[in-house]
């Protein structure tokens, strides 16, 4: 029986896949103490977890700070990372003083997490809720102008952030060891092989169990006519101009539509709708996938997991340099479509495309065994509790 401290930032998309994880150890009798905010509260309590507030250390932003993160800034999220990591440094030493774990579980960019992993010489395993990203895999991002901008220009601000987490007693030589998956590290990676770019890169420190899902559900996509699920996931989704295009582009056609638009938008703004096009502010997602046939998605990793794990072929619409690596590789597999022209007439031909055309369906129907026969969840707890794994 092993003592586990997990540790995620405040995102459904890094928090959602390591609690089927921490209810699988804690089936399996250890102790798991979740280091987390209270809008997980909820769901860790429900897995068996102790819950720990850290709500009082995330830090008051202003607004240049706020729109920086809404727009997926790295300089900003980095630095807010750090800056929680400072602000929790006398919390956490209590916490690793009285707890003692035997095993950390960090998501992969929770600075606070695998800085006082580190710290504290306490064995590591992360938490990979993208691909892994090595010098190999990284070559499928494709970051923006604007994305590249905000790196270079961040580097002076994010190495005097650097400079004071050392004068903390953190060991961090720079802020891409703190990102970038290296082959010393354990590391449990929620897709397959075979669908992770340059597997054949990463050592054995790596177990690629498949996604990490609660859904005991098998793809059902027996209906009388086509259903498209529409979602930009939970950060970046207050986009009413592209759900107007989806709208415009399928609202003659013989199809059911759900939108899934995020909290943060009044639904009102998109006029009075017909019938077979409902729009919610969250939907029980891996519900709506076993179903669907086709889903119009962001690309976030969890979002296109849950798609293939559904065998529901995509239509993608990639906003981040790593959501165009998600978007590259199921493009490459056959499971998507690149958007190109996200026009309403680029949207309806595009659905009309994966509909029409069944090889979409059969690739992510193949990619959906595949997942079905990894290590799942059982496999990653295994893995954890044996941390550290030793190099031959
Ligand atoms: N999600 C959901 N219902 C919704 C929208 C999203 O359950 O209506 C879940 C989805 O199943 C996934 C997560 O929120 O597990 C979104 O994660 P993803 O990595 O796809 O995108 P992010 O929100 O981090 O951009």
């Amino acid at each position: 029986m092993k003592k586990i401290a997990f540790f995620s930032i405040p995102a459904h998309g890094h928090t959602n896949p390591m609690l089927p994880v921490a209810k699988e150890l804690v089936q399996r009798g250890n102790t798991v103490r979740f280091y987390s905010f209270g809008e997980f509260e909820e769901k860790i309590r429900a897995v068996g977890a102790v819950f720990i507030n850290c709500d009082s250390f995330l830090p008051e932003l202003n607004r240049k700070e706020e729109a920086g993160l809404k727009n997926v800034s790295t300089t900003e999220m980095t630095i807010q990372d750090i800056r929680i990591t400072l602000g929790m440094d006398e919390f956490l030493n209590q916490e690793f003083a009285s707890f003692q774990p035997d095993v950390v579980y960090t998501d992969s960019v929770c600075f606070w997490g695998k800085l006082s992993a580190w710290k504290h010489h306490v064995p590591m395993v992360v938490s990979t809720s993208t691909f892994a990203f090595n010098r190999m895999s990284s070559q499928y991002m494709k970051h923006s102008p604007k994305e590249m901008a905000d790196i270079i220009f961040g580097l002076p601000r994010i190495s005097r952030e650097l400079k004071k987490l050392r004068s903390y007693g953190y060991p961090v030589k720079s802020a891409l060891s703190l990102v970038q998956s290296d082959n010393a590290t354990d590391s449990v990676v929620y897709t397959s092989r075979k669908f992770q770019p340059y597997a054949e890169s990463f050592s054995d420190h790596y177990i690629f169990v498949g996604p990490s899902l609660f859904s005991t559900l098998l793809p059902d996509k027996k209906k009388d006519r086509p259903l498209v699920y529409i979602s930009l996931g939970t950060v970046i989704n207050d986009r009413p101009d592209f759900y107007r295009k989806c709208i415009d582009a399928l609202k003659d056609r013989n199809i059911d539509i759900i939108i899934s638009c995020g909290n943060g938008m009044d639904q009102r703004v998109l006029g009075k709708l017909p019938d077979h096009i409902k729009v919610f502010p969250y939907v029980d997602q891996l519900t709506v996938l076993s179903k669907a046939d086709v889903f119009i998605t962001h690309c976030g990793m969890n979002s296109v997991s849950e798609s293939l794990y559904m065998a529901a072929p995509m239509i993608l619409y990639p906003q981040t340099g790593e959501q165009y690596a998600v978007a590259k590789r199921t493009a490459e597999i056959g499971a998507g479509l690149l958007l190109g022209d996200d026009s309403s007439g680029g949207i309806r031909k595009a659905v009309e495309e994966v509909l029409n055309d069944s090889a979409y369906a059969d690739a992510a129907a193949a990619c959906s065994s595949d997942f079905r026969s990894c290590p799942g969840t059982a496999g990653a707890a295994e893995f954890i509790e044996n941390a550290p794994h030793l190099t031959e």
